[in-house]
């Protein structure tokens, strides 16, 4: 299919188009990282293939970008001898179809140019950054390994459509020509081009060249050095930050990092990110991304999940290793030992930089937990070990504060626990309003006893895991005995005392009248104010939980 195609953008790209060139305008030098970003990830997908295809090299092994302009033409151009991409490729990536997590965004959108300005910073706007500056951007690639005549053009004004047509093409790589818009001529300036280089993309490790002033070669204009290989006290803030953009490919900065270079039996550097914001397909089984595995500097893969738990899949990051083969597979990595001696040091590192947060940082954890909180609550079931350490991370609605917001502590219940009591009491339910208003509830407002208030999804699955903590059960308001007794005064256990002889008959009827629909009637402590409610076997399931496994058809 050599001829020209004319191909429409789906509706989603379109509007994500418009949306991006009016909202990014103020910061419109970021096209330049984004199409660099590509660049580099394009020269690392070569390197770890040609470990299995020399001949993808095609004699020229030098990886490098290159960034050019022409003053004439009102051109500015980003060069890489990377991977490449080849007809149906190019149609993938840059063509009809957004990115998965698209239609979530735009959903999210309000229609306030301010706010969904906001936003879009959150989605990550990769290569169609380039229309901010450019009325019409053409792509012309090869992919490695395939003969010049296999060369694509993709040309585009950014609007509805874009045309792809085969073009001979003796270089392998990706050339991206951006024509300026009408005011958009600084970016023809040599010595703005350099700046943004060294703004944003000093970590790169790669060369990345432009000509010289007066000389007809390239040179290089980044540092070009593995940002993760270099010693921690040689890396400014802005580094780090600028660094977690391009591996996360996140617009937004990072929430804090954690960098480390580890020798002994094993050697490897681990520099691991939290985000700031939950991304739109955190919950989606497609999801990729997460943490890049390196071998001596050469990229092995994307979103190495054997390198993290889900419970800690929002980590994003580098994790290089200096003892691995490089012709390491995913298969291979998951009975690896030296992989799980990394996880697992790995999963310290971001468990203790989360409890130095929620130590030092309150506030900035609070943020933390609401992004994440909601996949924090899958570890004590994933991750027996840290059980604890994760516990202690945990954080609640609880009835000691007005709010649904989850800000309570393991740690701080216990610190209010009352003389006599030793269990940590909560109530779940389908959701805040409904935990709240339980009447369940009665018995522990009169005595003043701290109630958590689980309405989570994950809650359930969350407490039928963590059963215990600091020596302490959890236990359910809803389910069983309470065994409030030693809470209670002697009065008040002369007076149950009492009731339960004057109730026995009742009791006795009621029990009769309900039949099989009850197991028990029980004369209640639990309730002050209402007459009488359901209450479940310790090692039932919770209500709702039954209600929505039936819907479920169990
Ligand atoms: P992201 O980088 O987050 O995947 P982008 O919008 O920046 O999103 O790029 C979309 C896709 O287009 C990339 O994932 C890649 O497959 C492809 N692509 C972009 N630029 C290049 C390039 N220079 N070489 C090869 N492939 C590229
Ligand atoms: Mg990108």
């Amino acid at each position: 299919a050599a001829q020209k195609e004319t191909l429409e953008f789906q509706t989603e790209v379109r509007q994500l188009l418009n949306l991006m060139i009016h909202s990014l305008y103020s910061n419109k030098e970021i096209f330049l990282r984004e199409l660099i970003s590509n660049a580099s990830d394009a020269c690392d997908k070569l390197r770890f293939e040609a470990l299995g295809d020399d001949a993808l090299f095609e004699g020229e092994t030098e990886l490098r970008i290159r960034v050019e302009y022409d003053k004439e033409a009102r051109t500015v151009t980003v060069s890489d001898n990377g991977i490449g991409m080849n007809r149906e490729e190019v149609i993938e990536n840059i063509g009809t179809i957004a990115k998965s997590g698209t239609r979530q965004f735009l959903e999210a959108l309000s229609g306030d140019k301010a706010k969904d300005a906001n936003l879009i910073g959150q989605f990550g706007v990769g290569f169609y950054s380039a229309f901010i500056v450019a009325d019409e951007v053409t792509v012309t690639t090869r992919r490695a390994g395939l003969g010049p005549e296999h060369g694509v053009r993709w040309i585009s004004k950014g609007e509805g459509e874009f045309t792809i047509e085969n073009v001979d093409r003796p270089g392998r790589g990706t050339e991206v020509t951006l024509h300026l818009r009408e005011g958009e001529d600084e970016f023809l300036e040599p010595f703005r081009l350099r700046n943004i280089i060294h703004k944003y993309s000093d970590h790169i490790s790669l060369p990345i060249e432009m000509k010289a002033e007066d000389k007809d070669e390239y040179e290089t204009v980044n540092s070009a050095s593995a940002l993760w290989a270099r010693p921690k006290k040689e890396i400014s803030d802005e580094e780090y930050r600028e660094f977690y953009k391009h591996v996360a490919h996140d617009f937004e900065e990072p929430l804090t990092w954690t960098h480390n270079h580890v020798e002994g039996k094993q050697s490897y550097t681990s520099l691991l990110y939290i985000p700031r914001r939950a991304p739109f397909d955190l919950y989606e089984r497609e999801r990729r991304r997460g943490i890049k595995l390196y071998v001596r500097r050469v990229f092995i893969m994307d979103d190495a999940d054997q390198l993290m738990p889900q419970y800690l899949r929002f980590v994003r990051g580098v994790v290089d290793s200096d003892d691995l083969p490089l012709n390491i597979s995913r298969e291979i990595l998951q009975h690896n030992r030296m992989i799980d001696t990394i996880r697992g040091a790995s999963v310290k590192k971001v468990l203790g930089l989360l409890e130095g947060m929620a130590k030092d940082e309150p506030e900035k954890y609070q943020d933390f937990w609401q992004q994440f909180g909601m996949v924090m609550k899958e570890g004590p079931a994933e991750d027996f070990a840290n059980r604890e350490r994760i516990a202690r991370l945990l954080r609640f609605a609880s009835t000691h504060n007005d709010g649904a917001e989850q800000t309570v502590s393991l740690d701080d219940y216990i610190a209010r626990m009352q003389d006599g009591q030793d269990k940590i009491y909560y109530i779940s339910a389908e959701n805040h309003t409904a935990a709240r208003h339980s009447p369940h509830m009665e018995v522990f407002r009169k005595k003043g006893i701290e109630v958590l208030l689980l309405s989570d999804r994950v809650d359930e699955w969350l407490v039928s895991h963590l059963t215990e903590y600091d020596g302490k059960p959890l236990v359910s308001i809803a389910k069983g005995d309470l065994d409030l007794d030693r809470l209670e005064d002697e009065k008040e256990q002369e007076e149950i005392k009492q009731a339960e002889g004057e109730f026995k008959d009742i009791l006795e009827r009621m029990q009769k009248v309900l039949g099989e629909e009850v197991k028990e009637v029980r004369l209640s402590h639990r309730l002050t104010d209402s007459p009488s409610c359901l209450v479940l076997e310790e090692n039932e399931m919770a209500m709702h939980l039954q209600r929505v496994l039936k819907q479920a058809g169990h």
